[in-house]
């Protein structure tokens, strides 16, 4: 810890770095951020940068309200598009009380506590976020709702189109922060994009998954250009998601690959797919935790609706992707309900929690989705088990409510807050007469 400080003290001398931002993440999910200057630095490292923490969505009581954030040294980057001139840095920070306790509600803190429990039972925790999002023109709208950048569609290559320079710039300040591009390409809706990062370990995704929002945002205003993470911006066309790979590594060999097995997955990926599939109406408020995510979730176009697992389908909740022969550590299962708006540390623990649940109490896999789940009726689906996900925000909160594992995982100051946070969200929501509803009713009624 301290040759990294000294590298970062060290850095920001010979660099000429004038500001040095410390970043951390309130509980919605929403990037804080403190400037202090050089000669601080030290200072933070050492005693920790004090805040009120009550000013802060979800932080804290305003009854414990003095709280310090601990820059972590190993994720110093310079910041590419602050430029030469006044060189900003940036530091992700974990949260402590006054008396140095973990702060109980600093969302790090939560996922810390999580991978804690896996590495107890020897696993290491990956994950692969594919980040789906909108270009549009600005955030201005009119009566037709937000207006795309381009009309193109999945995969179009766009000549000269505004989103692949956007990607190319995108794509390269993330590679400057020291972040991993696997793909990038134009999803189905139009202005939709997807950027989708290397895998890691989940406490650094959950960073680099804030840092990329912050980078998107960036390059978007540096073209003139508005970016959206909102899960379903336009109706009729397709949400943004954020499906997320995910693994288990005992140390360099992955826990879920096992050869000669049906489609090479071993018991414990066996038992955490099925972890996923038992509690995901429980976590569906955390990993979905807006009003406008079930408008995703219900609205078509490859968005999961029900509970269930196959083998590279698309349209269930948990799909196992084709395995490539000698490729076993790649093994993973993606979780596609999670959104681009989500929380990622509170998102991922939540994850992990309900894999390692499943391991621990060898959960049974049930059968596998082996046809379009969306085609079949209702009857078909219930006769198969195939369960929906909430269909609201309200559902999903009454879900959670009657979850220990999610009051466990979250803690209880972070379970109540949501709880709280999401009933008042739905009630402001139910309040509202509609476009749709005048345009529906207005006239004829
Ligand atoms: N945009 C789709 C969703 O909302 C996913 C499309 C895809 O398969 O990448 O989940
Ligand atoms: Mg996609
Ligand atoms: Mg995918």
């Amino acid at each position: 810890m301290d040759k990294q400080r000294d590298f970062v003290l060290r850095t920001i001398e010979e660099r000429g770095v004038k500001f040095v931002r410390l970043w951390f993440t309130d509980v919605v999910g929403t990037l804080k951020s403190v400037a202090i200057a050089p000669a601080e630095v030290e200072g933070a490292f050492t005693e920790g940068l004090g805040f009120d923490g009550s000013a802060i969505e979800g932080l804290t009581r305003t009854f414990e309200s003095d709280l310090l954030a601990h820059p972590d040294p190993t994720t110093f980057q310079i910041l590419p598009w602050r430029g030469e001139i006044d060189p900003t840095a940036r530091m992700f920070c974990d949260i402590s009380t006054p008396d140095g306790e973990p702060a109980v509600a600093d969302p790090r803190n939560v996922l810390r506590r999580t991978l804690e429990k896996a590495a107890d039972r020897g696993f290491t925790f990956y994950t692969h976020p594919e980040i789906e999002f909108y270009l549009l023109k600005s955030s201005q709208f009119g009566e037709g709702g937000p207006v795309p950048v381009d009309s193109a569609g999945y995969f179009d290559n766009v000549p000269g189109g505004t989103a692949h320079d956007f990607r190319r710039r995108s794509v390269r300040m993330l590679e400057d922060l020291g972040i991993s591009v696997e793909f990038s390409h134009h999803e189905g809706g139009p202005g939709q994009n997807e950027i989708d990062l290397r895998y890691a370990d989940a406490l650094t995704t959950a960073d680099n998954i804030m840092t990329f929002r912050a980078v998107i945002k960036e390059v978007a205003i540096e073209q003139g250009v508005y970016a959206t993470f909102m899960p379903k911006p336009l109706t009729g066309q397709p949400g943004s998601g954020m499906h997320t790979h995910l693994s288990l590594f005992e140390g360099d060999t992955n826990a879920f690959y096992e050869p000669g097995s049906e489609y090479q997955l071993s018991k414990v990926a066996r038992h955490f797919i099925a972890g996923l599939l038992h509690h995901a109406p429980e976590i569906t408020a955390v990993t979905n935790q807006f009003v406008n995510s079930y408008k995703r979730l219900w609205g078509g176009d490859e968005a999961p609706s029900y509970v269930c697992w196959g083998h590279n389908n698309r349209s269930a909740l948990v799909r196992v992707p084709l395995y490539k022969p000698g490729k076993g550590q790649s093994a993973r299962v993606e979780y596609r309900a999670i959104d681009s708006a989500s929380n990622p540390y509170l998102a991922f623990s939540l994850l992990l929690a309900a894999g390692l649940k499943g391991i621990e109490e060898e959960y049974p896999l049930p059968p596998e989705a082996e046809d379009d789940v969306w085609a079949l009726s209702d009857g078909e689906r219930r006769a198969l088990g195939f369960n929906p996900l909430p269909a609201s925000l309200e559902q999903a909160v009454q879900s959670m409510e009657e979850s220990e594992l999610v009051a466990e995982t979250l803690g209880e100051q972070v379970f109540s807050y949501v709880l709280a946070n999401k009933r008042r969200e739905f009630q402001e929501y139910r309040a509202q007469v509609t476009p749709y509803e005048l345009r529906t009713n207005l006239e004829i009624l």
